[in-house]
């Protein structure tokens, strides 16, 4: 039975009045899953991350400043404020991701979700932004190669914006092969495709820009023309989606305009790779537009299904130019 991860605690982040990532997100989404008997999967309560988890990835430093600016109610920055129950919540946000892989690699599992917030893919090593305190996926994603004996992780951003942490956490490694779609150019900046990772890990950072007002077509392209191959060829022990709504057309952030249905195509997409699938929630401030992405990715990890042919795209055919050097596509 497909495995859903959630915690109350992730309604007790408090990032003020008017900001977009606020706990009516997880509402909306519990409240939609709820009215359909959260879709027969199973649910378990997120772990909080253990210290060892956490500092895989983040320096005891910015963990000590975490707990400390969520006591006094500081912020990072003026996208990335802290609350009392802040601590706490993402403590169980990065640790519905470790729990997530475990069940995935180790508990026999083929697929999954972690709903919690607040999101991750932002964070670096030692810095907390755009609204992510704690490196979700990416401590995830380490916890599955230290600890659970995955040799090879595939990290797919789907979220409008890039992952600038999770990329730049794996920058070097190829460990982690991280694929991320984003409107470009657009916060926070990174993730050009000629960003293709650094040192040893050339050629293992798949950066896809796409264009504002870009939809399905272009998206799905990419995922069949270049991160599919790719993919095939790194042969992951596990795929992690760093699942943001926000490239979705109704969403107040993002600039894209990707339907509903989209998401079950993409999830559609990933599956044909055969291995094991969690979903992190991260991104998506349309509520409606969020409920009805989380459901669908979900219907559609459990259903599967077979993918339609998606033309190569302008983008998807730069893409490959680039990433061609290092993979066969
Ligand atoms: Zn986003």
């Amino acid at each position: 039975m497909p495995v859903i991860f959630s915690h109350p605690a992730s309604l007790e982040h408090d990032t003020g009045y008017g900001h977009p990532e606020r706990p009516d997100r997880i509402r909306a989404i519990e409240q939609r899953l709820g009215a359909r008997d959260w879709l027969g999967w199973e649910r378990r309560e997120a772990p909080s991350a253990d210290p060892e988890q956490l500092l895989a990835v983040h320096p005891q430093e910015h963990v000590d400043r975490v707990r400390e600016l969520s006591e006094r109610g500081g912020a990072f920055d003026l996208d990335t404020p802290l609350s009392p129950g802040s601590y706490e919540a993402a403590l169980r946000a990065a640790g519905g991701a470790c729990a997530l892989a475990e069940a995935l690699v180790s508990g026999g599992e083929r697929v999954g979700f972690s709903a919690l917030r607040p999101p991750g893919h932002h964070c670096e090593r030692a810095q907390a932004m755009g609204f992510c305190l704690f490196a979700n996926v990416s401590i995830a994603a380490r916890h599955a190669l230290d600890s659970l004996g995955a040799e090879r992780v595939l990290v797919l951003d789907w979220d409008v914006h890039h992952g600038n942490g999770t990329n730049a956490i794996f920058h070097d490694s190829r460990e982690v092969l991280f694929a991320s779609i984003h409107q470009y150019p657009f916060y926070p900046g990174t993730g050009p495709l000629e960003d293709v990772g650094s040192g040893d890990g050339a050629g293992f950072s798949l950066n896809l820009p796409v264009p504002a007002g870009a939809g399905e077509d272009v998206f799905c392209a990419l995922v069949e023309h270049v991160v599919l191959p790719a993919a095939r060829q790194f042969e992951p022990d596990l795929l992690l989606l760093s699942a943001g709504y926000d490239a979705h057309r109704d969403d107040p952030v993002g600039g894209c305009s990707l339907e509903t249905g989209s998401f079950a195509e993409m999830t559609r997409q990933v599956l044909s790779l055969g291995v094991p699938v969690g979903a992190v929630l991260e991104g998506g401030y349309d509520l409606a537009a969020l409920a009805e992405g989380v459901e669908t990715t979900m219907e559609t990890l459990a259903a599967g299904g077979e993918p339609g042919s998606h033309p190569p795209e302008a983008v998807s055919e730069r893409a490959r130019e680039v990433l061609g050097n290092y993979w066969e596509l």
